[in-house]
């Protein structure tokens, strides 16, 4: 039976510290953390989503303010929002949850956010600092916290095969970008017109698979002794929450895998705290949190 990579633990322990640290931060006499939090529409994940996103800031300390916006919002109302916190200065971070209805230009709206204040990393002045390989960017939280997950479990990433399947702009391409920026391994990223899936996959020492399709990958598609992270979130007919990965047949073959739910999704909220705390850190003069320097 492989490891199970517990996202749940390792981002309790997160939490745990930087509810320490923000105590510290108000025993010094300054402020909490603030983190403005943008939902447009009804979308009932995205709402649930934002619902733990706001759970996790009140444990720890940060001061989240969730602004639900109707679906019929127009472009202009939530550029000005953004650009109102964008000139706030006690609000460090901004967090537009996406996806966002068909009528928003979701890539202008992510530019429009202070890259200081960009906590989901999204900004192409962010993204560009980590296809470049600078350390004073924002990381995509999915890529962090599976990164430092990795990390916690002490599992070797140098020179490791490493095989990243789907490649969109806030898991794939960054997660891929994370391992390149590190030197640390060879990565292959394969997408949707990728010929032979498994003929990469069953090459990969770490596979990641971010595409949001159940059991897309097998325990025939996988190598023997391989280290699986499935950020895939599905919900099944039956209301099941399942990953991308046919879990209960890759268990027995790989020598660690992520659950889900309860192995990629808490990180994910995990860094986003981390990131929160960075922009508030770097305001006050403070080095960034060390989790993050990767
Ligand atoms: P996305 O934007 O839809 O991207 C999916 C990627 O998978 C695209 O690059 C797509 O290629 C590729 N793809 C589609 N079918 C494929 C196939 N058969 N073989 C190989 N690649 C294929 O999705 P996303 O936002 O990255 O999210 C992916 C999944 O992760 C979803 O289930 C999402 O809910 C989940 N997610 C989880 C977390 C978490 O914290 N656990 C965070 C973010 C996302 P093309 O672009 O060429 O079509």
């Amino acid at each position: 039976m492989a490891l199970i990579l517990d996202g749940r633990e390792v981002a309790r322990k997160i939490r745990q510290e930087l509810k320490k640290e923000i105590g510290g931060y108000l025993q010094r006499g300054m402020r909490n953390p603030a983190l403005a939090v943008v939902l447009v529409g009804d979308d009932p994940a995205s709402k649930v989503y934002v619902e733990n996103k706001r759970k996790a800031c009140k444990e720890v300390g940060i001061n989240s303010m969730v602004f639900n916006l109707p679906e019929n919002t127009s472009q202009q109302e939530i550029t000005d929002l953004i650009g109102k916190f964008n000139g706030d200065p006690e609000i460090d971070g901004i967090l537009v949850q996406l996806p966002l209805p068909s009528h928003i230009n979701t890539q202008e709206i992510i530019e429009t956010i202070s890259p200081e204040k960009d906590v989901d990393g999204f900004h192409p002045e962010n993204m560009g600092k980590l296809a470049t390989g600078k350390s004073d960017g924002v990381i995509p939280c999915t890529p962090l916290g599976i990164w430092i997950m990795l990390k916690h479990y002490k599992i070797q990433t140098f020179k490791k095969d490493v095989v990243v399947v789907g490649a969109s702009n806030i898991v794939g391409k960054p997660m891929a970008l994370l391992f390149l920026k590190n030197e640390e391994a060879p990565v292959s990223v394969c997408h949707i017109n990728t010929k032979d899936l498994k003929s990469y996959t069953t090459r990969a020492d770490i596979l990641i698979v971010a595409v949001g399709k159940p059991k897309l990958i097998t325990a025939e598609m996988v190598k023997e002794g391989a280290v699986v992270v499935d950020v895939g979130i599905n919900r099944l007919e039956d209301g099941r929450l399942v990953g991308d990965v046919d879990f209960e047949t890759l268990k027995d073959k790989v020598s660690a895998i992520t659950p889900v739910p309860g192995g990629v999704g808490p990180m994910t909220v995990a860094t986003l705290l981390l990131n929160t705390v960075n922009a508030y850190r770097k305001k006050h003069g403070f080095p960034p949190h060390p989790l993050t320097q990767v």
